[in-house]
């Protein structure tokens, strides 16, 4: 008899967790699982920000998917996904070639969301993914270089838009790379501008109000000059143009507005809601039993109104309960409901200072930064044991990332 086939589309945290689960649940030769990525690697997506600035290595942030699995039970395809054929059970792939699923996983996580402003998918630069982030790295450096050229002072003049945690994240990161950069091109940091522009009238503005004024506080000594209140109109290679007829000459526009679900999913003729594909409280895609979806590109209610939010912590307990229904759908047993339990939230500014709130206790300053480092070390625990922590940062490294795809 056929095994049934489980394909998992995307090795971010959703789909590379679930993998993982499925090791452990399926017994030998019960399924042939296949997990489907673009890359070669599973990046750390909620440190890209380091990335971006070169603050991290590339090894600390990114990880042969290989080396993550067991491919004695999970087959690796790197390759793009096109199109999923629900009514054939088949993943269409870039290039032409098709894989047959019976049990079918997408986790296929999140883009950066422009609103239709003018110039920003052009020219503006984005974390998204391991790829994009070192697109903002080379060209800091490609900057810095010119400036020893020109002298033109828009090449310094380093933009973040949008203060959520994405941005601060950003920015916190560039005030404490930049000076190391600078240094390494003979570039002076005294004339490097760095500029966070938020439209709500603070940064962060959905926490609260004590942590929005320490946030501020800190970014204000870091010399980061925020403008809030004031909405992106547009950008050009050269420019940002706000709102108030006024504008920002400069070459660096990092976009941090906001994420929606990877819009590939949007085509395929499976229920959508709000852009991303709708699940049931089992964490199928709804009106189908053998689509699970997961992560920034599914919509999973917590109430009749309110939805969760894109975040890791939430891919990340969705992957254990959507392991379990998988397989439960295959052996015909009963499938478990996901339940959401929300642990707190935690932004770094910089190395030493953090934000956030776990339980009921708001977390600022140092302890706000270690807190981060300890959520990030307990994600590589889960990923790969204490191993992968220490091949992680004490460079026991396998090869180096390989970029091959387009982001
Ligand atoms: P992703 O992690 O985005 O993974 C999707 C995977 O699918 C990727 O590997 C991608 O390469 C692959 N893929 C995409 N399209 C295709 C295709 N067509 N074919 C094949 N493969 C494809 N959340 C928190 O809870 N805590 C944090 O501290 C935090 N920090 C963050 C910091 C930053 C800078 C950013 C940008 C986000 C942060 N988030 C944080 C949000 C969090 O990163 C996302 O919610 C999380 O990555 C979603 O996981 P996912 O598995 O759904 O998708
Ligand atoms: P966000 O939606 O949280 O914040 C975007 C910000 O951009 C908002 O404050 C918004 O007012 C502003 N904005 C929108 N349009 C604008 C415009 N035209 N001009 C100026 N400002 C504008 O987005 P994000 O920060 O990218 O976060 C995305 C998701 O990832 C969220 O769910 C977030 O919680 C999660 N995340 C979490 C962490 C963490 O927990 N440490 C870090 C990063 C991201």
């Amino acid at each position: 008899m056929n095994k049934p086939k489980i394909v998992i589309l995307g090795a971010g945290y959703g789909g590379i967790i679930t993998s993982k689960k499925l090791e452990k649940l399926l017994k030998y030769g019960e399924a042939d699982v296949t997990l489907i990525n673009k890359h070669g690697y599973h990046y750390i997506t909620t440190q890209l920000h380091k990335t971006g600035v070169g603050t991290s290595s590339d090894r600390q942030i990114a990880m042969s998917i290989p080396e993550l699995i067991d491919p004695s039970k999970t087959h690796f395809l790197k390759a793009t996904v096109t199109y999923v054929d629900h009514s054939n059970q088949e993943v269409h792939l870039e290039g032409g070639e098709t894989v047959k699923y019976d049990y079918l996983l997408i986790a296929l996580g999140f883009e950066g969301q422009t609103f239709g402003i003018p110039g920003i998918k052009e020219h503006a630069f984005e974390i998204r993914s391991f790829r994009s982030s070192k697109a903002i790295y080379h060209h800091i450096n490609k900057q810095l270089n010119l400036y020893k050229e020109d002298q033109d002072p828009s090449r310094l003049t380093f933009v973040v838009a949008g203060g959520g945690f994405t941005g601060i994240e950003l920015l916190g990161e560039l005030a404490d790379g930049l000076p190391k950069l600078c240094k390494e091109h003979n570039v002076p940091f005294e004339k490097v501008k760095i500029i966070g522009i938020e439209a709500a009238p603070s940064v962060i503005p959905f926490f609260p109000k004590q942590s929005v004024q320490y946030t501020s506080e800190v970014l204000e000594k870091l010399k980061i000059k925020l403008i809030t209140s004031t909405k992106i109109l547009g950008c050009t290679p050269d420019k940002v143009i706000l709102e108030n007829e006024l504008e920002v000459p400069t070459k660096t526009l990092v976009w941090s507005c906001g994420v929606q679900g990877n819009t590939i999913v949007q085509k395929w003729g499976l229920s959508i809601e709000r852009g991303k594909l709708a699940v049931d409280p089992y964490l199928r895609v709804k009106n189908t039993n053998n689509i699970f979806s997961i992560g920034d590109c599914s919509l999973f209610m917590k109430d009749e109104h309110t939805a969760l939010a894109p975040t890791a912590q939430v891919a990340l307990q969705q992957a254990p309960v959507c392991a379990k229904n998988i397989v439960a759908s295959l052996r015909g047993e009963t499938l478990t409901a996901f339940e959401y339990h929300h642990k707190g939230s935690v932004a770094s500014i910089g190395l030493s200072a953090g934000v956030g709130k776990v339980g009921n206790v708001r977390l600022s300053g140092l302890i706000g930064a270690f807190m981060k480092l300890v959520i990030e070390a307990r994600y590589l625990f889960n990923l790969g044991g204490p191993l992968l922590i220490i091949k992680q940062h004490f460079g026991v490294s396998s090869e180096p990332v390989k970029m091959t795809a387009k982001q």
